[in-house]
């Protein structure tokens, strides 16, 4: 068996990864809230963590992993569109729309991440689902004195655990006290203590608590959903290093004083964070957009993949046009030279090691370009399948046979050898949109006409021409 390298941000070396148990490996990857679309750079940590799913799948087996990805539906932003709706006359109560949008916006969300080729987690716990256990683990805070309620509030007492507090992110907690937006709130011992429950008001979603009508501070949930489904040890903790601080510090001080004996999380894994051309992705730019703008504009979802793959989890990802472009001719030559092929029976060993060191993914294509490159069909598709490449569901974009495009390349010049005698071009001008329109190149030339599929390339269009 392979040995699996990963880079532990909690002693801040690539250590050997040993489960605690090699007959169920548990993952646990902190996931979105679901109070939109969610954005290209919200992708990221899905694919990374999906190669890292499927790596340990293959290594242990499939039967012998868990991984637990969660929705946070307990946000204010779900409950303003929820408000919005009813205000502009939708049926129902607040709460129902409320669940309508989380559905809503869960739906979108699968369907997104897996056009990326992303597998399911084995569980999906929405947060609504775990109140009871979120309120039984604050309650055994407050009983081991780790945290005090106040004003409706209950906050954890950041002092309770200040020796261990910021060990992740290697801050003390006078640090995080100068450098964070620390909310300074009179019913707060300690500027830094955080919120483990908070009251609601009438018009917004609550659940009954030893504390009054309430809801969840967002920390608390990955600490007891993970507990619920995963014990009070496992394996890997993993999300985007913008969480590492606070989200995943409070998680740590949580678990690890409701449940002292576990371990929490042996191995913490942080992915860095996405650029668009250079620049971090921001409304104000003008640089935003969703999984879903991008699918919608033919980019297809297995280009987005490889573009992502192209660099290290560890590294900042620079999303641009030319790579996409670049990425898609790629996995077209690749679809093409496979076609027909089963997959050998197992990845090749080089993009097997590649991917146990630490991830990396880039050294792993380096290796698919090479098994092209020697024409090995075989061993090129059972070794992309491993990284969740020229997986046959996802071909669809790819599967215009060059045959079909030498027809409508017959028809282009066909009408061109008309309209000189006729001296009327419209029929080829009409036909010269249509096909750019459908993402062709079009190459014109005394010898005769060539369609070249380019980036956004989408063949369904081709049908209306
Ligand atoms: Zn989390």
């Amino acid at each position: 068996m392979t040995t699996i390298k990963l880079h532990n941000t909690r002693t801040r070396t690539k250590e050997d990864f040993v489960p605690i148990s090699a007959d169920n490996v548990r993952m646990y990857v902190c996931g979105p809230t679901v109070y939109d679309r969610a954005h290209l750079g919200n992708a990221r940590p899905v694919v990374v963590f999906d190669v890292l799913y499927r790596l340990l799948r293959h290594t242990y087996g499939a039967d012998h992993v868990t991984y637990v990805r969660n929705f946070t539906d307990v946000d204010d932003k779900i409950n303003a569109t929820a408000l919005a709706r009813q205000q502009a006359g939708a049926e129902g109560t607040l709460e129902q729309l409320v669940q309508e949008r989380s559905n809503e916006t869960i739906g979108w969300y699968l369907h997104d991440m897996g056009a990326l080729g992303a597998l399911e987690p084995n569980e999906m716990p929405r947060a609504t689902q775990y109140i009871a256990q979120m309120i039984a683990m604050i309650e055994a805070l407050i009983a081991k004195g780790h945290a005090y309620a106040a004003e409706g509030h209950v906050l954890f007492a950041v002092d309770s655990w200040k020796e261990h507090y910021g060990e992740l992110s290697g801050r003390s907690v006078d640090d995080m006290i100068a450098g964070a937006r620390v909310e300074v709130a009179p019913y707060k011992k300690n500027p830094m203590d955080f919120v483990l429950w908070k009251p609601s008001t009438d018009e917004l979603p609550g659940w009954d608590s030893p504390w009054g009508r309430g809801r969840p501070g967002w920390h608390i949930e990955c600490s007891a959903m993970s507990y619920e489904l995963l014990g009070e040890s496992f394996d890997i903790h993993g999300g985007g290093n913008d969480l590492m601080f606070p989200h995943h510090e409070n998680e740590i001080a949580q678990s690890k004083c409701a449940h002292p004996h576990g371990e929490f999380a042996k191995v913490w894994l942080h992915n860095e964070m996405l650029q668009v051309e250079g620049k971090k992705m921001s409304k104000s730019l003008g640089n935003f957009f969703t999984v879903h703008d991008l699918l919608e504009q033919g980019v297809p979802g297995e280009v987005i993949r490889f573009v992502f793959l192209q660099t290290h989890y560890r590294k900042p990802m620079d999303w641009t046009e030319k790579k996409a472009r670049e990425a898609e001719a790629t996995l077209r030559k690749w679809r093409a030279q496979t076609a027909g092929f089963e997959p050998a029976a197992n990845a090749a060993p080089a993009v097997i090691a590649a991917l146990s060191d630490d991830l990396n993914t880039a050294g792993a294509l380096a290796e698919l370009y090479r098994l092209a490159a020697d024409g090995n069909a075989a061993g090129l598709l059972a070794s992309a399948q491993l990284l969740g490449l020229l997986i046959p569901e996802m071909g669809e974009w790819a599967d215009t046979t060059s045959a079909d495009l030498s027809l409508h390349a017959d028809r282009l010049a066909d009408a061109r050898a008309i309209a000189m005698q006729s001296k009327d071009f419209s029929e080829v001008d009409r036909l010269k949109a249509a096909y750019l329109a459908a993402g062709l190149e079009v190459r014109m030339s005394k010898d005769g006409v060539e369609l070249v599929p380019g980036a956004g390339f989408d063949a369904a269009k081709l049908e209306e021409v």
